[in-house]
């Protein structure tokens, strides 16, 4: 049987975005998030981050120190007795510095190709599964990818291209919103049409 999983943008979303960060030191989650992702795993959701993480390519970072990123946010976890699953990063960005990231790739959101792969790896069923994110490229990804998706509107997005492709099934200000939109939606349920007001 296959498993359905919750797909968690990082920067913005699961902890408070640090542009390019990698200390771990300086890696705090958001508000609210582990009670959230508590209540996702009891109701059965593999819990897997899928981020940009663009300064690889860029050459602020190695590709080594999203090792300590993906522990510290495990460690984060733990604390409160939830399971990373998996941590998904597209290291790459077409006008990137360092060979052989400076490419444009499948995997960089608004690509679905991280998501892809996490269900080949992890036997996910995408249709069952969610992308919830703080901009719409994530929510492009997702849609892109056969999940249902739900903007974390916490003021990152400023450019609102809502095309229907870009447009959120749910939109929420805050984490418990997240668990509690994902919990009472039946996967039988038929799929929201976005509001009248955010069609372009
Ligand atoms: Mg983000
Ligand atoms: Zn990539």
């Amino acid at each position: 049987m296959s498993h359905k999983a919750v797909f968690l943008d990082k920067d913005g979303t699961l902890v408070d975005d640090v542009p390019y960060n990698v200390n771990p030191d300086r890696i705090v989650l958001t508000a609210g998030v582990l009670a959230a992702l508590q209540q996702l795993q009891q109701a059965g959701y593999l819990l897997i981050v899928i981020t940009n993480q663009s300064g690889v390519a860029r050459g602020f970072f190695p590709e080594s120190a999203l090792a300590v990123v993906w522990l510290k946010l495990q460690s984060l976890f733990a604390s409160a007795g939830v399971v990373l699953t998996d941590f998904y990063y597209c290291p790459h960005h077409p006008e990137g510095l360092i060979q052989p990231y400076a490419i444009a790739c499948q995997c960089r959101k608004p690509q679905p190709g991280l998501l892809l792969q996490a269900a080949q790896d992890h036997d996910i069923d995408l249709s069952q599964s969610w992308m919830i994110g703080d901009i719409l490229h994530d929510v492009a990804a997702g849609r892109e990818a056969g999940c249902r998706t739900i903007l974390l509107d916490n003021g990152n997005e400023t450019e609102w291209d809502l095309t229907p492709a870009r447009s959120p099934h749910f939109q929420v200000h805050c984490w418990a919103d997240v668990a509690q939109t994902i919990l009472t939606q039946l996967v039988t349920d038929p799929l929201p049409q976005p509001p009248a007001l955010m069609l372009p």
